[in-house]
């Protein structure tokens, strides 16, 4: 069959298999000698595409969950949205979440996925006590930051190339409503959203949209959305149940739309916001959650907007002292190229954590959509020599086409990775098109 991931590209030819239990995996892994696991296909690029893909999406069941500590054991399989469901209405949520809720729990470890939160608690393997894990010459083990520590800071943010991560334990978090408390804040150029960010660290979620159209004094104009779990009080004049959960969507794109119009709806959104905040530079509401951390969730296949072709999804990080200089360099060269009517979104990031393929690290965060056209490569390509003379590196669960040389640069602890891959897999059975495509 036809496969892609979130990006719609590349597009693969692909055995797609599926399990319910260890036994049936075993049976389906037989004579596989290039294979990849796949949870929701919500990486972007390359990353779960290989010749054979074995999904996690029907080993999905809930182990057990202990009511005092927050620990769920979980097969990989299960999605962030059903711990959502389940947990939610008896007080507990994600302690880390990306921007959608349709990510199964093996894949955000796999990426060591990172939300608004990062600078205060991290990324997702953080949370993560325990795992189990099938290795790819089919001996199964435990691992954890204290138990077999290697395996375990290897396979967070590992990209699928260590194993199947059959288990996971992880702490959720108490909270007392399913709403946020929002804090807008508007920023009119780069240095006004880097101070916010500066002057925000002790938010709980913090992220920003910029948008990428404006040029010159207005270069990095944006809306700063800061975030506190909100508590009963809060909101009780806003909801009857405080622990509601979010309904199923109702919209859905039925076709792949011309490549234009998700930069339309978006930077439209982006303006109705940023002048409506305009006159009062600040504004507080009680929002629900899944607007607040899942915007777009809520318009089903809203990739398909980016017609046939799809698009690249383009994140990287840079270092705090390079932040104004090599933001304002990647923005004036998109801006040049004309290329810019989309939103970014922008997040400064806390320090790493010891995953050794793991993306953030303390800095700034950009990460923009490119809908693919004639052009789009190449200015990728010069981009890519931006972030690198800024010290910075790009996210491997968003990538589809960077080079060897660029990843490289980026990862220091990428000798470390490749010597335990060795010793685990020394014929690379478990492979990606992505990690061919960057000699991993
Ligand atoms: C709208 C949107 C918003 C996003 N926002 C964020 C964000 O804010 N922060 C962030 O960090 N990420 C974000 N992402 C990226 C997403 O969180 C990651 O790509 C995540 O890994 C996807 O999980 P998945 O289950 O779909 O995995 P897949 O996309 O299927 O696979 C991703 C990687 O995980 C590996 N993998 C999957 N399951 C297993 C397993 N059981 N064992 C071993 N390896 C496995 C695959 O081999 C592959 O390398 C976003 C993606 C989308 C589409």
């Amino acid at each position: 069959m036809k496969l892609s991931n979130w990006g719609n590209y590349p597009v693969a030819e692909s055995d797609l298999r599926e399990f319910r239990s260890e036994q049936e995996l075993e049976r389906k892994l037989r004579d596989l000698s290039f294979w990849i696991p796949r949870g929701m296909g919500r990486c972007y690029g390359d990353s779960a595409l290989a010749p054979e893909v074995i999904s996690t999406r029907k080993f999905s069941r809930m182990i057990s969950f202990d009511s005092q500590t927050g620990l769920l054991k979980c097969e990989s399989g299960v999605s962030l949205k059903e711990i959502i469901d389940a947990f939610l209405p008896r007080g507990w949520f994600l302690p880390v979440t990306p921007g959608t809720k349709y990510v199964s729990v093996g894949g955000a470890l796999a990426s060591d996925i990172h939300g608004k939160n990062h600078h205060k608690d991290g990324a997702f393997s953080d949370h993560v006590t325990k795992i189990k894990i099938r290795l790819p010459d089919g001996l199964v083990k435990e691992c954890s930051a204290d138990q077999n520590a290697e395996l375990f800071h290897a396979t967070a943010g590992g990209m699928g190339l260590t194993g199947l991560i059959l288990e996971v334990s992880l702490i959720l978090k108490k909270v007392s409503s399913a709403y946020i408390r929002q804090n807008l804040i508007i920023a009119k150029n780069l240095n006004e959203i880097l101070e916010a960010f500066s002057q925000s660290e002790d938010a709980t979620y913090s992220v920003a949209w910029i948008d990428c159209l404006a040029k010159g004094k207005n270069t990095g104009r944006s809306v700063l959305m800061l975030g506190e779990h909100a508590t009963a009080d809060d909101i009780e004049k806003n909801a009857s149940d405080p622990l509601k959960l979010a309904g199923e969507p109702s919209l859905k794109v039925p076709v792949n739309a011309p490549g234009f119009a998700l930069n339309k709806v978006s930077v439209s959104l982006f303006n109705k916001l940023y002048y409506g905040l305009h006159k009062m530079k600040s504004i507080e509401s009680i929002v629900h959650y899944d607007p607040y951390f899942y915007p777009l969730d809520s318009i089903l296949e809203w990739n398909r907007i980016y017609g046939k072709r799809g698009f690249l999804q383009y994140q990287f990080v840079i270092p705090v002292d390079q932040g104004e200089k090599g933001l304002r360099r990647v923005l004036d060269e998109i801006a040049s190229h004309g290329a810019g009517s989309f939103l970014a979104v922008l997040k400064l990031f806390g320090n790493a954590n010891k995953s050794l393929l793991g993306f953030p690290d303390r800095g700034y965060t950009l990460a923009l959509d490119f809908p693919i056209k004639t052009g789009t490569f190449e200015l990728l390509d010069r981009l890519d020599k931006i972030v690198i003379d800024h010290g910075g590196r790009f996210y491997l669960t968003k990538d589809a086409r960077m080079s060897k040389e660029v990843f490289q640069e980026g990862y220091p602890q990428l000798e470390k990775f490749l010597e335990i891959r060795e010793k685990l897999d020394p014929n690379r059975v478990m492979r990606s098109l992505q990690s061919e495509r960057l000699g991993l």
